[in-house]
């Protein structure tokens, strides 16, 4: 299978990177659920982590395409960007709404590989998709804002220094707007007095170094605060559509190993003295589930292009997101079936892969969500929630 598409040296850079964390690797960080710290080491010293940082803060300054060739390489390998994509994009909300002192301050150090800021808290236990009804608080008392309350599913907040915190900096009956009230603070995790920060792992169904957070009365000096008090959430929302569209690349690099894996599979196994992938009840699930890859990939390149153009392309980016997403899943699921009972061994990496590939229909944003947003922002129907 050919897919000519752009970068072609990076991408041809990471596959031969990738090469040196075989499956072998991933299960075994699988099965003691253990951060892939050479493979992210690895990404680091090579200068992948850093390909959106401008050029004057120390990174490669490439554009979105790029990086979303870089994720989209990983996973079509066979590995996993999720321990450390963040490092990536989560920076934007520091270079888009960060002070001139904070980009100096971080921004070097983060392309550098020597400062990691990967860990996004947003979601809460009580508020999950409603994001404006999150409840941590973060009060001015003096130099520092004191914060108190609750994240879930902050991912990577262990193997992070930094973490990008989305709080209420005014109480939710004073406020005119919902979106308004919230406000952004980059803590820095290794100042946090003991016992006022508390991480702990949750263990999920793969392998992603996903935790829950407490804050309980935690200082943070008041100017870690980015952009303006109130404005937070517009800040968190400006990073969305990049998100959307890097998350829609790893889920494009799935499908492709699934649908590589498949077809291969398709041809070598022989059952009835034939091969299966002769039979269409073998040929068509693959097939169907390139052409959703392939729609899903056009999607996504459209939403890249206007990204690089300087639009707002939230319908593409969210489109992208969706359709890559059940592109992997269907990928997946012909894999799997294809494969017969093999499929569910350890040692050919799909039952892995494929509980790797059904998060994507629920986070970082739930198919759900999209839709609503389709239905009310393109489409101009009702507000539903
Ligand atoms: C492994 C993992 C890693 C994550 N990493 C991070 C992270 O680093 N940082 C972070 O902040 N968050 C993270 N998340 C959280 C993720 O973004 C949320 O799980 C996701 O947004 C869904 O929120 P929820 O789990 O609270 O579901 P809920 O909001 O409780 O929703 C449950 C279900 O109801 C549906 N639903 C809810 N409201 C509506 C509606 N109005 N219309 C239709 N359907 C609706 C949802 O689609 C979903 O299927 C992660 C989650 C997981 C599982």
């Amino acid at each position: 299978m050919k897919y000519e598409l752009d970068h072609q040296d990076i991408r041809n850079a990471v596959e031969q990177l990738c090469t040196d964390f075989p499956g072998e690797y991933w299960r075994q960080c699988d099965r003691e659920q253990a951060y892939p710290a050479a493979f992210v080491t690895a990404l680091t010293d090579a200068g992948y982590l850093a390909a959106l940082i401008p050029e004057e803060f120390g990174g490669s300054g490439l554009p979105l395409s790029a990086a979303a060739a870089i994720l989209e390489t990983i996973h079509q390998q066979g590995c996993n960007a999720a321990a450390c994509h963040a490092q990536m994009y989560t920076m934007g909300t520091v270079l888009r709404h960060g002070s001139e002192a904070q980009k100096k301050q971080y921004l070097p150090a983060i392309a550098e590989g020597s400062l990691r800021l990967q860990a996004f808290g947003v979601t809460e236990p009580s508020s999950g998709t409603d994001t404006t009804a999150l409840r941590t608080t973060a009060k001015l008392e003096g130099d520092n804002y004191i914060v108190n309350g609750q994240k879930i599913w902050t991912s990577r907040a262990e193997y992070s220094d930094l973490m990008l915190l989305l709080c209420r900096t005014m109480p939710r009956d004073q406020i005119k707007k919902r979106t308004d009230g919230l406000s952004v603070l980059l803590v820095d995790m290794r100042d946090c007095p003991d016992k006022t920060l508390t991480i702990r792992p949750i263990r999920t169904m793969m392998n992603h170094a996903t935790t829950e957070v407490f804050f309980d009365n935690m200082p943070v000096p008041a100017t870690s605060l980015i952009g303006e008090e109130g404005k937070g959430f517009r800040y968190i929302l400006s990073g969305m559509n990049a998100e959307r569209i890097l998350i829609a690349s790893e889920c494009i690099g799935d499908a492709k190993w699934f649908i590589e894996k498949a077809s291969s599979y398709a041809n070598e196994r022989s059952v009835f003295g034939r091969p299966i992938g002769q039979n269409q009840g073998v040929q068509f699930p693959i097939a169907k589930a390139y052409s959703q890859m392939r729609a899903a990939e056009l999607m996504l390149r459209e939403a890249i292009r206007l990204y690089e153009d300087g639009e707002n392309p939230g319908e593409e980016a969210n489109l992208a997101k969706m359709l890559a997403a059940d592109a992997s899943w269907a990928a997946a699921e012909a894999c799997l079936q294809t494969h017969g009972g093999f499929g569910f061994a350890e040692e050919y990496d799909i039952e892995r892969k494929f509980r790797e590939a059904r998060l994507y229909q629920v986070a970082p944003i739930s198919t759900n969500l999209i839709l609503s947003y389709i239905a009310e922002h393109v489409l101009d129907m009702p507000r539903s929630y």
